[in-house]
């Protein structure tokens, strides 16, 4: 019998990437690789990159130099790029770090196995092509074990929203969505193997619109189909812009029960003028008079939002405009960052706003997004949730889970109700998570 060869992957960044690293790994299966969390023992060593972060591209490369002695250890070792730098950078990588055997794209995880094949083979493997065949159903197509009662599913990749700060259009290319049948197939599977809840991903996953069997079917049909299956409890759904917040999208916030009540609606910014400069397509007040119509369909729903300071011409007067937008809104949990320019975006060339100033932003922004998560936080207090268990919790004898607005809540309780959901009554809150007792 050979002896399995081993696939260290690190992953960078968001759920995405965690999802496609799966994929990866299955994907090597085929050429018999399992997967080892050590990378001192692997046969092959791939990085799944991220472009978000400010200087995402020299991280990598920083990362790379530091695997140097493992391969002078086993020069049989592979190491292979994967995720949005190894697309932005391409042939880059292989011209400025030799050690580097393959690089692939996200629309090439499928052909994993032959780029590994002309690696062992001693050939370096390129492919950042964006394809136009469907790789999610290149990639086996069937869902791997889910490690618990939680799952995430790619409906849509790519954007083609061309926000000025955003590498997504350029490394991801344009969006395309997955038909529905093979999702609901894929979401069954899943749920055969215990998972209660779904996340359903996508960089602009509102915008899906899938081939159904009667017509394109938007990401509101494909909930509400979603949620007829049995056994299916719990629904989310991320990153959205909020133009392409549909009628019957809110309207499934109100009337689908199984559609949870958190929505991570992402602005970025409260000023318009910055608005038309991130070309996102809409002011403020329409933003604002969109999270009145959600709350109207949802009152309790918990609002999550990506906020980016210092935007290239962005004054005090805008930065102000940004703040009383967040007062209005009233968020449960924010994402905030201070603006980095990403090569190829037309904001990179654009005038940058004084690092300083910045920081002094973000560190404003951050106190008022604190304070109102602590706020949502103990507003919990007194109230009964469901939470779905998930994983054992730090002490013995305390299980924890995410409540229906994704709160992590820890509660005493044996590791039989891992999987299951329960109705919680929430005792103490914390910044980062709510103490309850089982209120069956
Ligand atoms: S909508 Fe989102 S993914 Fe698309 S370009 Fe804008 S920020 Fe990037």
């Amino acid at each position: 019998m050979t002896t399995p060869k081993k696939l260290f992957i690190k992953t960078y960044g968001c759920q995405m990437n965690v999802y496609d690293s799966e994929r990866m790994a299955e994907a090597l299966g085929a050429s018999g690789y399992v997967t080892t969390d050590t990378p001192e023992t692997a046969d092959m060593i791939l990085l799944n990159t991220c472009h978000i972060r400010e200087k995402a591209a020299e991280k990598v490369y920083s990362e790379l130099g530091r695997l140097k002695g493992l391969k002078s250890a086993n020069p049989d070792l592979k190491i292979g790029v994967a995720g949005c730098v190894a697309q932005a950078e391409g042939a880059e990588i292989l011209r400025r770090q030799p050690l580097v055997d393959l690089v692939v794209g996200p629309q090439s995880y499928h052909r994993l196995p032959e780029m590994e094949a002309r690696a062992r083979s001693g050939e370096k493997a390129l492919d950042t092509d964006f394809p136009e065949e469907d790789k999610f159903d290149r990639l086996g197509g069937r869902p791997k074990a889910s490690r618990g009662p939680t799952a995430f599913l790619t409906v849509q990749e790519g954007c083609d929203k061309f926000c000025a700060f955003c590498v997504v259009p350029y490394t991801r290319g344009a969006e395309v969505s997955r038909p529905a049948a093979r999702i609901l197939d894929e979401a069954r599977e899943l749920v055969d193997r215990g998972v209660r809840e779904l996340t359903l991903l996508g960089q602009n996953v509102n915008a899906y619109h899938g081939a159904g069997p009667d017509g394109t079917w938007g990401l509101a049909r494909l909930i509400r189909e979603l949620a007829k299956i049995d056994g299916l409890d719990r629904l989310r759904y991320t990153t959205s812009h909020p133009n392409d917040m549909e009628d019957d999208l809110i309207a499934a916030h109100g009337d689908c029960p199984e559609l949870m009540p958190y929505l991570h609606l992402p602005v970025q910014s409260g000023s318009d003028r910055i608005l038309k400069a991130m070309n996102r397509k809409h002011t403020a007040e329409q933003y604002l008079r969109l999270i009145e119509r959600i709350r109207a369909a949802r009152p309790d729903i918990l609002l999550s939002g990506d906020f980016i300071v210092g935007f290239p011409g962005e004054t005090d007067a805008d930065f102000e405009d940004t703040l009383a937008l967040v007062r209005a809104v009233g968020y449960g949990q924010c994402y905030s960052f201070k603006y980095s320019p990403r090569p190829g975006t037309p904001a990179a060339e654009r005038d940058q706003v004084d690092e300083d100033v910045k920081s002094d932003r973000l560190a404003r922004l951050q106190a008022l997004l604190n304070a109102q998560q602590e706020e949502a936080q103990r507003a919990m207090v007194g109230r009964t949730v469901g939470v779905l268990f998930e994983k054992p919790g730090r002490m013995p004898g305390q299980v924890v889970g995410k409540s229906d607005h994704l709160q992590a809540v820890h509660v005493e309780a044996g590791t039989d109700w891992l999987g299951r959901i329960a109705p919680v009554e929430i005792i103490a809150a914390a910044p980062n998570s709510l103490a309850g007792r089982l209120a069956t």
